[in-house]
């Protein structure tokens, strides 16, 4: 039996969405912007699609633009915003602890002559609003991730958009939401983002669709240009089976969302409760009150690279740090202090509501085989 808990790199499609995505392809396969009625019932699968996803943001009259993933989505929030609205204010404030799409899109306007300010980490990898709000006075744009993927820290949206509405700030507000979308008790407009960018792999839909989703009156120009699909926002043939397939992921996961939540946050309990109890010399490396579906954990001493062959040969599956910066010590760890013997070993094991206890137990099995070999 297989155990994937690598769920923060990317998903398992769940079966409605594959039943989607093959109804789209192969039935309702028309493109959404031909004038026949094959092209009609595409595109009120666009429509639908785009109602479901607004839905589980929880703002039916926002604006959404589909994209091809969360990187998109956030290179066309950052870079649009800045082209719009930055030519005052040419500052821009975010993390060190942001994902590549976020940090790499940062150093590109940098080069362009932006002002860049990270907010650095305290030691347990949480983020100080006051810190992020006092930078942002005469920024055009913050952007923050909701949740942390490499630890699972909650970054404190309510309280920067509270902070930056108290300072008068002129800066608009992007949130990298990939991690947390279907993973928070409220729906994720609710914290008071201007723009969020979400993706569909991450949630159990197909690789190949993301979302822009920014409040209403907003105008953001376009990365692509073209035939001026999504109101020319994304230019290009919408990637329709992933798309509905997000759709459906969201009307499958809504209705269940509370479920979910609590299933995440046992199975995350059971975790640290058998880690606790096994004797091995566990370092937790994620905040107490860390998003349920990631624990990032080290064995000072052990090698990453060690423990996930071992694990692997056990059928189970994790990651040493982030999947997207492999290859490279993790920033977000660097960033919060860590001494390089935890970093070395860390493990980062992430859940989807599908997985059971038993993924766990079988996790914790293949950790003392691996714990083995070096202590
Ligand atoms: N932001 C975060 C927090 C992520 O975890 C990821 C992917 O791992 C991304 C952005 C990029 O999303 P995508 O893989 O859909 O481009």
């Amino acid at each position: 039996m297989e155990h994937y808990l690598d769920n923060a790199a990317t998903t398992r499609v769940i079966e409605p969405a594959v039943q989607k995505a093959v109804e789209m392809m192969t039935t309702k396969y028309a493109n959404p912007s031909a004038q026949h009625s094959k092209g009609a019932e595409a595109a009120a699968e666009l429509k639908l699609a785009k109602k479901r996803v607004l839905t589980a943001l929880g703002d039916e009259n926002g604006q959404l633009t589909f994209t091809s993933g969360g990187t998109e989505s956030i290179n066309t929030a950052i870079l649009g915003v800045c082209r719009k609205y930055g030519r005052q204010n040419k500052k821009v404030v975010s993390t060190t602890i942001e994902h590549a799409a976020t940090l790499e899109t940062l150093k590109h306007l940098s080069d362009d002559g932006f002002t860049v300010v990270l907010v650095e980490p305290d030691k347990s990898g949480n983020i100080c609003s006051e810190k992020v709000v006092e930078e942002s006075r005469d920024a055009c744009l913050v952007s923050i991730m909701a949740v942390n993927n490499e630890t699972g820290a909650i970054l404190p949206i309510k309280d920067v958009k509270k902070g930056l509405k108290a300072a008068k700030s002129p800066a608009l507000l992007h949130v990298d939401g990939v991690q947390a979308f279907l993973k928070t008790d409220e729906p994720l407009s609710r914290f008071g983002a201007d723009l969020l960018s979400v993706s569909g792999h991450k949630i159990g839909s197909l690789k190949g669709a993301g979302a822009l989703y920014y409040t209403k009156g907003l105008k953001i120009p376009p990365l692509l240009y073209g035939g001026g699909q999504e109101d020319g926002v994304r230019s290009g043939t919408e990637a329709l089976p992933a798309i509905a397939a997000m759709g459906e992921v969201c009307a499958f996961r809504i209705p269940k969302i509370e479920e979910e939540l609590l299933h995440l946050k046992r199975l995350n309990s059971y975790l640290r409760q058998q880690l606790l109890s096994s004797g091995l010399p566990i370092a937790i490396n994620s905040p107490e009150d860390a998003s349920p579906h990631i624990l990032n954990i080290s064995m000072p001493g052990a090698k990453s690279e060690v423990l996930m062959r071992v694990l692997q040969q056990n059928d189970v599956f994790v990651s040493s740090g982030s999947a997207c910066s492999r290859g490279h010590r993790s920033h977000v760890l660097r960033a919060m202090n860590l001494d390089p013997k935890r970093i070395d070993s860390a493990i980062r094991i992430s859940f989807c509501p599908e997985n059971t206890t038993l993924d766990i137990d079988a996790l914790c099995e293949g950790l003392q085989e691996g714990a083995k070999l070096f202590f």
